[in-house]
């Protein structure tokens, strides 16, 4: 298996990025706008040749180059992109990668959003879509048309938890000459899809990167060859449809990208601790950490294994109204918020069938065997996990 392990939170330390007047983080660059010494040079910027000059912030500026260059090294890509949430991200690399009549072959387990914009609004443009299940690799060959641009995933599914096989998609994808698009949001750091062979590495950084819950902001990793092409004045995407992340807001999340490595142990820690005392009292759950997981040693032949299995769980509680008063029951105990997103410090829960899962009608979400009492916990940084379980099984107790 051609899977190089990296190491995420060194290679971010490694950059040195530092502000004007020795500031140990980098200046926030406040300007729509930059100025140019020569005209030759900005006309060389509009055609994409001046390297390290600055045209206008839509295009680029230096915060977002910063968090882009931490992105990079986090991923190992050569280059990456910032935008103003994880759906421009995946928008502009659909929009990018297919014109009108090609066709793309998608995960069916998807995050809500994404699997909205795919099924409902790229009809629109006459892209078809087709749904597989991307761990059933001999579904995703069938599905591959000779009008397929691009096969796309995500490394660790919304909410089913799937995990996807990176090596063997990408060895299919490059024998059709097409590209592997991979959504890597639940776990940065503890995957590195770029180089097990996706081509393109999307992020919601809403989530986990940024783990602070006051932005929304997304980040496309790929070639140098790539970026330019979404960032490309005449045709780019990116340039075109405008998406680009606030350089305020980027300059927050890079602070937070140096603690990323942390952060990702202890979520990861504390759900691997929900996960066995689940199995003990033989409640039905789903976590990637167990060996009842059917991706488990998929999982642990590909991941970077100090950061664990990641912070997501998901409990089966049969009927949406279980699931509710479980819910109801958990906030008021101060388990956590029962809120939509996932990432953050505290733990957040909510019933996926009926949040982020929405937009996915109920008879898919029966086929892709979504339970419609599936709770899904994204499991905060608790210091006394113990404690936090205690509660737990205090409202699972009352039921
Ligand atoms: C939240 C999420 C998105 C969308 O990101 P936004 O920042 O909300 O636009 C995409 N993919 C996954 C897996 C997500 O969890």
């Amino acid at each position: 298996m051609n899977t190089k392990k990296i190491d995420p939170a060194s290679n971010i330390q490694a950059l040195k990025q530092f502000g004007e007047f020795g500031g140990v983080n980098p200046s926030i660059t406040d300007s729509a706008t930059f100025t140019f010494m020569t005209a030759k040079s900005m006309l060389d910027t509009f055609h994409g040749e001046a390297e390290g000059c600055f045209l206008y912030a839509r295009h680029w500026n230096p915060s977002n180059k910063y968090l882009a260059d931490a992105l990079a090294a986090m991923e190992g890509t050569e280059a990456a992109w910032v935008t103003g949430s994880g759906m421009a991200a995946i928008t502009t690399v659909f929009l990018q990668l297919c014109n009108a009549g090609d066709h793309i072959v998608s995960s069916m387990t998807t995050y809500g959003g994404t699997f909205a914009f795919l099924n409902n609004y790229l009809p629109k443009f006459n892209i078809d879509v087709t749904f597989v299940d991307t761990t059933d690799l001999e579904a995703v060959k069938k599905a591959i048309r000779p009008n397929t641009k691009l096969v796309y995933t995500e490394t660790m599914s919304n909410p089913l938890l799937q995990i996807s096989d990176i090596p063997a998609l990408s060895e299919i994808t490059k024998q059709h000459g097409i590209q592997l698009v991979v959504d890597n949001t639940f776990t940065p750091m503890i995957f590195a899809p770029y180089l097990m062979g996706a081509d393109i590495v999307v992020y919601s950084m809403t989530k986990y990167i940024n783990g602070k819950n006051d932005a929304v902001a997304g980040a496309i990793c790929a070639s140098n060859q790539f970026i330019l092409d979404i960032s490309d004045v005449n045709k780019g995407t990116a340039m075109l449809l405008g998406p680009v992340l606030d350089p305020l807001r980027s300059s927050n999340i890079l602070k937070n990208m140096y603690t990323l490595h942390i952060r990702m142990k202890q979520h990861s820690k504390n759900a691997l601790y929900l996960a066995e005392r689940f199995e003990e009292i033989g409640l039905k759950y789903n976590y990637p950490g167990m060996p009842n997981h059917p991706q488990h040693e998929l999982m642990k032949s590909l991941m970077n294994e100090e950061f664990g299995f990641g912070g997501m769980i998901a409990i089966d509680m049969e009927t949406a109204e279980r699931a509710t008063q479980l819910m109801e029951s958990m906030q008021l105990k101060n388990v956590g918020y029962h809120a939509v997103s996932l990432g953050y410090f505290r733990t957040l829960f909510s019933n996926s069938g009926k949040s982020t899962s929405s937009e996915v009608p109920v008879d898919i979400q029966k086929t892709m065997g979504m339970s419609p009492g599936l709770v899904r916990f994204s499991v905060g940084l608790d210091n006394d996990i113990e404690a936090s379980y205690k509660l737990i099984k205090e409202s699972l107790d009352e039921l």
